[in-house]
């Protein structure tokens, strides 16, 4: 039986060639349990989700990372949320007929944005232009051209789970130096030997032993697992500072309607109610000039 919804970062000694691996079951089948999407967005949605594992565990950073793509066709908008320390929620929006749609029929022309938001300074985004047959090969294209860093990609699907395994050229300022030449060789043998994994083997086996079956020539560290959950960062203050941007004659006009404001988490159907006095103390604990953090009703 394999462990899941973990992720391993691992080095492959001597190659300069550093990996990371994941696993996800659990935290992936909350995320579908949530929305009744087809078969088409639930395949991407678990490689978005994977991926966002594997840039996360990457892209050293405290705080949040979005990955997300804006169709022009059927499906709207393709969401995941993760945290430095592998918390994620995800969501995507379609409307009408997705059967048979591959990945460029539903997100070609379009772009992924990797937005990080650090818990201190400034908030970085990369724009990934989504023109090749899948997901882990944009990517891959992303960072080895506008990165500056090698990056093999595999992102799998099947049986309500996803997964990635993702190996990269160790940065040069990471202490470790192999000459260029070496490091060329090296980084086109570990990628050969990586590209015969199949989805059955990554879905299936625990990380340990799909490095041995890869890799069972070379000398590879693996790192303790981190745990990877499904946590929703929504929460009654956040949607009552979403709330207070909107004007208090538009809310109090709903009251006078409904009687009171129903606000649903689109990410983990959470229902949040505010009344008639929720919505006075609102405006009057609020502060002229108190900004929220976050101005989007979740
Ligand atoms: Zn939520």
């Amino acid at each position: 039986m394999s462990e899941s919804d973990i992720s391993h970062r691992f080095i492959i000694n001597d190659s300069g060639v550093r990996g990371q691996w994941t696993l996800l079951d659990a935290s992936y089948q909350t995320v579908l349990a949530k929305h009744d999407y087809p078969l088409e967005i639930q395949s991407v949605l678990g490689e978005m989700m994977a991926a966002s594992i594997l840039l996360t565990a990457t892209l050293k950073f405290e705080g949040s990372m979005t990955i997300q793509a804006r169709g022009k066709g059927n499906v709207s908008l393709l969401s995941v949320e993760c945290t430095h320390d592998q918390k994620l929620r995800a969501i995507a929006r379609w409307e009408g007929d997705t059967r048979g749609l591959d990945f460029q029929g539903m997100l070609g022309q379009s772009t992924l944005a990797i937005t990080i938001t650090p818990q201190q300074g400034e908030r970085y985004q990369g724009i990934v232009p989504l023109d090749r047959a899948t997901l882990a090969e944009c990517l891959e294209e992303y960072f080895g051209s506008s990165e500056q860093l090698r990056t093999q990609i595999k992102l799998f699907h099947g049986n309500n789970r996803a997964g990635g395994l993702l190996l990269q050229v160790l940065p040069t300022h990471s202490g470790i130096k192999i000459a260029e030449e070496k490091q060329q060789e090296e980084w086109e043998r570990m990628t050969t030997l990586a590209s015969t994994l199949t989805a059955e083997e990554l879905l299936n086996l625990d990380c340990a032993t799909v490095l041995h079956r890869l890799f069972h020539e070379e000398q590879v560290e693996l790192y303790p697992a981190e745990p990877v959950v499904f946590e929703c960062s929504c929460s009654r203050q956040r949607t009552a500072d979403a709330l207070v941007q909107v004007s208090r004659a538009e809310l109090e006009e709903i009251i006078a309607e409904q009687g009171h404001i129903e606000v649903t988490c689109q990410f983990c159907n959470e229902q949040y109610r505010f009344d008639a006095v929720d919505v006075t103390l609102l405006f009057t604990a609020a502060s002229p000039g108190d900004t929220s953090e976050d101005k989007t009703i979740n």
